[in-house]
């Protein structure tokens, strides 16, 4: 059946916060991951109703003890509800504010953890939905949970989409904070199994995007850390869950507790008080297992055998043990039920917080999926601005091509590869064929080559080997070391150099020159009529 959480810590018993560490996933995380000095941890609840004492010892009480250890965000699953409780959402908010509350009298402190609600941070959506684009749905039909869940729940139609997909939306959950520690019991294995499969097939299949960006890994994969969880029994000494109705609830009355206690069954045992039972068959001795201490527990073990202790008082010791463990929870929780809009303020804030934390990550998937808010390179596909072609222009703000020419003649063999690394958009691919012959996506054969300055004369001066291209690209760099780039397509020049070819020798080079009057430049290939080719500057649409 489905649990009643979006459950991932679980168990009140000791545990090692060190056993699960691996170091490698540590070295894995991006920079912003690991600033915090303590690893992250990440858990949710859905809010699906009043919280009982198997929540409590099975989670909350963990999430507790976690809070100073780890840096952790504890957050209100209320998507998740929705994706079995879609049907009648008329108590989401208030299960929310209810479970919100439980957290705090719990012990769970808005200083040392971030507690949120998973709404209020459209970041879980965006990146359910961009992770939902590359999961393959085998993935999500083998998860066990998912037909045993729809078989269980046969009050609920769940051959919706949203249930389908919810191990998505929690690998989301997980990776939009960059988590390094998820709390499990066993059977949450396979969902963190899922977000490590998830994590590992965002980071191969975007490699080249992340190598881009010079990231090596925007999700680290998640580790299990698996708690020690005692099985908290409920009042027919089945587990306890809402399912079975054998909670206690953490906020009911005592007297209603005590009474529920009171009309527990003893399996059989002792049903004439002067009978010696058999405490090991008692869902009563089972509460004493785990909520008494060790001295009660003796003595009901022993007055139970020896048939010298009456079933009302076991039972009365057994309310008081739990009432040791929840009285201190209603306190808080009353204390806070007079002051909700605190809780909701604090939540509120919280979610900001979670929010911000979120956006760094988003940040970096958006760009990996193109969705980047910024125009980034495709900018120098539509034109740039005026300062930043300056900067790529001016070849002084490049150290390599920084020093001045030396002689006349001199081509500087960089230019080329500047060309292609700091002025060429990088949508446009380009493979390098030869140290002349570049390929473009559709195998165009490119020219790009460099000209000699002539100061006096304001010209360019090529030579261009005679060779078949379709596209050249002339480098033109002056005294100032302003470099221009022209980019013909084949019609600027087939003609004049055809007409070249046949007057020249064949290992001869085709002269050609750029010249430069006002702010135009002319081309003229070996003596011909010169043609205007300003236009042509940074025109990059020959290489598509
Ligand atoms: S004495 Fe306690 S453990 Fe024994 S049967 Fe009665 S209620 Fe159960």
């Amino acid at each position: 059946m489905l649990k009643e959480h979006f459950r991932i810590v679980r168990g009140g018993a000791s545990f090692r916060i060190t056993q699960n560490r691996n170091p490698e996933s540590i070295n894995q995380m991006p920079e912003s991951a690991i600033l915090s000095s303590r690893p992250r941890v990440l858990s949710g609840m859905r809010p699906t109703g009043k919280l009982h004492l198997g929540n409590y010892m099975g989670a909350l009480a963990n999430w507790v003890k976690l809070q100073d250890a780890y840096e952790c965000y504890f957050f209100i699953a209320d998507w998740h509800a929705l994706t079995t409780d879609y049907a009648d959402p008329s108590r989401i908010k208030l299960n929310t504010l209810d479970v919100a509350l439980d957290f705090l009298a719990a012990g769970l402190d808005p200083e040392k953890s971030t507690i949120f609600i998973q709404s209020h941070v459209p970041q879980h959506a965006e990146l359910n939905l961009l992770l939902g684009m590359m999961t393959p749905l085998g993935w999500l039909e083998r998860v066990p949970t998912y037909k045993e869940q729809q078989e269980n729940l046969t009050s609920k139609d769940l051959t919706n989409f949203g249930f389908l997909g919810y191990p998505v939306l929690m690998a989301s959950d997980i990776l939009l904070y960059q988590t390094q520690f998820v709390p499990v019991g066993q059977d949450q294995t396979a969902h963190v199994e899922l977000t490590r499969e998830v994590a590992r097939r965002f980071n191969s299949m975007y490699k080249k995007r992340l190598d881009d960006l010079k990231k090596s890994v925007v999700f680290p994969e998640p580790e299990a850390l698996y708690t020690p969880v005692p099985k908290v029994p409920g009042l027919d000494g089945r587990k306890m869950s809402k399912s079975y109705g054998n909670t206690i609830g953490l906020t009911e009355a005592e007297s209603f507790t005590a009474t529920k206690i009171g009309n527990m069954s003893t399996n059989g045992q002792r049903i004439r008080q002067t009978d010696a039972g058999d405490p090991d068959l008692c869902p009563v001795s089972d509460l004493h297992k785990v909520f008494s201490s060790a001295d009660i527990l003796a003595v009901t073990q022993q007055g139970c055998r020896a048939a010298s202790l009456r079933c009302a008082d076991c039972k009365d010791l057994a309310f008081k043990s739990v009432r040791g463990i929840i009285g201190p929870f209603h306190e808080k929780r009353l204390e806070l039920e007079s002051n909700i809009e605190q809780t909701w303020q604090m939540l509120r804030d919280q979610s900001a917080k979670a929010a911000k934390r979120a956006e760094q990550t988003m940040v970096d998937v958006r760009e990996i999926f193109d969705l980047s808010r910024e125009l980034g390179s495709v900018k120098r596909y539509f034109g740039v601005s005026e300062e930043e072609l300056n900067n790529r222009r001016n070849l002084n703000q490049f150290e390599d091509l920084r020093r001045p020419i030396r002689t006349e003649n001199e081509i500087d063999p960089l230019l080329p590869s500047h060309w292609l690394v700091y002025l060429l958009p990088k949508e446009i691919a380009i493979t390098i064929d030869s140290d002349e012959t570049w390929l473009t996506s559709k195998k165009k054969r490119v020219l790009t080559i460099a000209g000699t300055f002539n100061a006096d004369e304001k010209k360019w001066n090529i030579e261009v080997p005679q060779k078949s291209y379709e596209v050249w690209v002339l480098l033109c760099r002056d005294g100032k070391n302003w470099l221009e780039d022209f980019v013909l397509p084949q019609k600027y020049f087939s003609q004049p150099y055809a007409k070249a070819k046949k007057s020249l020798k064949k290992d001869e080079k085709i002269p050609v020159t750029i010249r430069k009057i006002g702010e135009r430049f002319l081309l003229s290939i070996h003596g011909s009529e010169p043609i205007d080719i300003t236009e042509l500057r940074g025109n990059y649409a020959p290489l598509n």
